[in-house]
């Protein structure tokens, strides 16, 4: 991170953000609650397959998930049963593949069946092309696909990343995207972690939207809430559309602490700890 993105970067949750969150949704209809997984509420680990909820925010999620009036989702880049497995709690929204596969559904949309081939053919190219990288992973999502930088020598991953986007470019019906070590192979269908958001909103119209992200593909998540000022970013970059951000997953914890009691509350008064310091370990 440089100082740079920090200056850029939107502010930090403040208390006056967690007052003005506080005081919306008393007066709405409760909190529609939209949560990234890796990054944001799993620290980010060098296998991806290694990638935990914490026991504490497992804890906060549930209680958050049980709480009269409150809705919560996890959207995810991860494949729908993989994001399942890994969060493993009732009473929740699920949407994998960037929102492509809703657990609610059960289905996928036809515009993304129809691309699948498309997907599964960049998944065999890539996956005999880059064999040889070492810790290269093309990870077979079949509505998307991940290859994995993570692993990839340093020297090497702008060669892996250009073979990615050359690759993707030669099939029709298909794109790349860029997040935290990661390429994405994406159906060029514009369905994203936006569109599962404005569904929720459209299901639960008077709870007052957050969505909490770490990458770029939660931008879309960002710019469904921001007519609400609901994006939170996790860690520090410029060019986002969310209204505040926190350090890190660890700080996701300690907000979900915060709006436990605050939903315990029913959201009314709910302290906010010092102004300089509103969320803080107990
Ligand atoms: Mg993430």
């Amino acid at each position: 991170m440089t100082g740079t993105d920090a200056d850029d970067a939107p502010p930090l949750v403040d208390a006056a953000w967690l007052r003005t969150v506080g005081e919306r949704v008393a007066e709405a209809d409760g909190l529609l609650l939209c949560l990234d997984f890796d990054g944001t509420l799993a620290p980010i680990v060098d296998d991806p397959d290694d990638a935990t909820l914490p026991r504490e925010t497992r804890q906060r999620l549930r209680q958050l998930a049980n709480a009269p009036d409150v809705t919560v989702a996890v959207v995810s880049g991860r494949e729908l049963s993989d994001l399942r497995e890994r969060v493993d709690l009732e009473d929740i929204h699920y949407a994998g593949n960037h929102g492509m596969e809703l657990g609610d559904e059960a289905r996928v949309p036809d515009a993304v069946a129809e691309h699948q081939p498309a997907v599964r053919s960049v998944v065999d190219r890539l996956r005999e092309s880059l064999a040889d990288v070492p810790g290269c992973r093309v990870e077979d999502k079949h509505l998307t696909a991940t290859v994995h930088l993570r692993g990839v020598p340093d020297d090497r991953q702008a060669e892996v990343a250009a073979a990615v986007r050359d690759t993707a470019a030669s099939v029709d019906g298909v794109h790349t995207s860029e997040g935290k070590a990661i390429v994405e192979v994406r159906p060029d269908v514009d369905l994203g972690k936006g569109w599962v958001v404005e569904r929720l909103r459209d299901a639960h119209p008077d709870h007052v939207p957050l969505f909490v992200g770490d990458d770029v593909t939660d931008e879309d998540g960002f710019r469904a809430v921001s007519d609400r000022d609901g994006g939170v970013l996790v860690g520090s970059r410029p060019d986002t559309d969310a209204t505040v951000r926190v350090p890190g997953p660890e700080t996701v914890t300690l907000l979900l602490g915060w709006l436990v009691e605050a939903a315990t509350d029913s959201f009314a008064s709910t302290p906010v700890g010092s102004d300089d310091a509103p969320l803080t370990p107990k």
